[in-house]
């Protein structure tokens, strides 16, 4: 990321303008964006700058919760560092649009954000032995939740077999969710990522691990980048130095989220979404004779007549009664244990990466 990028290309827009104005934040205040957190420490862009920044005990106490504190992708009011500070503060958290949580195991007060304020988010499953369409169903539920527009992504195109069947069966998943055909390995369809990412506009990525979403990365930010986004950039003696960043603008615009913790991102930790990814049926069951109808066994339903009459698909009514079924005794998968198993791993990278920044950084502010 450049020193010079403008807030617009952060994604800063008339609607994070209103924000700010009804925030009445101090004067010496200033809009940034979070893009990296590491134990409390946060490296935020101002548009002009690359700034470390804490948050202090006055406003810890503000916000609270865990999941209020900053995240990667949040918007927040910085109090740049004064003369003699190591860093600048962080005076508040502009309301999000939408985060992704993780929720630490059997403590709903210790859910973490673990993305903020994420446009688009793409679903990537692999066309080879990975493809599973329930799992796609359960991701846009991780999509609805994350108050994000998802976009389902068929990966290694190349390797695939019978489209039309894959196709076929999303038909009745995916509804009017875009589905792209794509090949991280040749290429084909990156193009197509890129034109549903947009200027100012802030992607990431879900899906199981070796779907092949770090290759499909590296596609889109056009260089080699390890698994958590890397950037080189010259210091002042001119020499290259590798800088660890999880918001990264792409070339030609656009901004991208890769957090371990977005990698992390359970299936369980999906509740809520299921409302809203079944639009249709929560509003169908408006009519149903019970409030607190389940469109399964009830008399006078609603749901059941729109499917008698056929307004409703047979299809798209089972898939949901099954999936709010797995979504309340939530299963562990397979791709989920591997994924635990790469925690110690990204700690590492993490811990490593905020030694670098700390030098790095303090550095460009002192
Ligand atoms: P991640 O765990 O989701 O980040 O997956 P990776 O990007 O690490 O990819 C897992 C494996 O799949 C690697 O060996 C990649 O080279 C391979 N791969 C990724 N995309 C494609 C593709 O489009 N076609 C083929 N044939 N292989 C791919
Ligand atoms: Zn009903």
């Amino acid at each position: 990321m450049d020193a010079d990028l403008t807030l617009d290309v952060l994604g800063w827009d008339a609607r994070w303008r209103e924000v700010w104005a009804h925030h009445k934040a101090g004067d010496d205040h200033v809009p940034a964006r979070v893009v990296l957190e590491s134990q409390h420490i946060y490296r935020v862009h101002t548009g002009e700058a690359e700034l470390l920044a804490r948050v202090t005990g006055r406003v810890r106490h503000k916000l609270g919760s865990r999941e209020a504190f900053p995240a990667v992708g949040d918007w927040i009011a910085l109090r740049p560092a004064g003369q003699g500070e190591e860093m600048g503060r962080i005076v508040d958290v502009l309301p999000r649009r939408g985060r992704f949580v993780r929720k630490a195991a059997g403590t709903a007060s210790e859910a973490q954000v673990v993305a903020a304020n994420v446009d688009v988010v793409f679903l990537v499953s692999g066309l080879d032995h990975d493809f599973n369409v329930r799992r796609i169903e359960r991701y846009l539920l991780a999509a609805h939740e994350g108050g994000a527009a998802p976009v389902v992504v068929l990966n290694k195109a190349d390797l695939s077999r019978d489209i039309a069947q894959v196709r076929a069966e999303l038909g009745p998943v995916a509804g009017r969710v875009p589905v792209e055909l794509v090949s991280a390995r040749s290429g084909q369809g990156i193009d197509a990522l890129r034109a549903h990412i947009g200027l100012g506009r802030t992607a990431a990525f879900l899906g199981s691990s070796g779907v092949g979403k770090s290759t499909l990365i590296n596609r889109l930010i056009g260089t080699e980048v390890q698994r958590t986004a890397e950037v080189r950039e010259s210091d002042s003696k001119g020499r290259h130095t590798t800088t660890h960043r999880e918001l990264v603008v792409l070339p030609g615009g656009g901004l991208l989220i890769d957090t371990p913790g977005m990698r992390e991102l359970q299936l369980w930790d999906v509740t809520t979404g299921l409302d809203d990814a079944f639009e249709d049926i929560t509003a169908l069951s408006a009519g149903c004779r019970f409030r607190d109808c389940t469109h399964d066994t009830e008399p006078e339903c609603a749901v059941k007549l729109a499917v008698a009459e056929g307004r409703l698909s047979a299809d798209r009514h089972g898939n949901y009664l099954r999936l709010r079924k797995e979504v309340r005794s939530k299963p562990v998968e397979e791709a989920d244990i591997k994924a635990a198993a790469e925690r110690a791993r990204e700690a590492r990278v993490a811990s490593k990466a905020l030694k670098k920044l700390y030098a790095s950084g303090l550095k460009g502010q002192g």
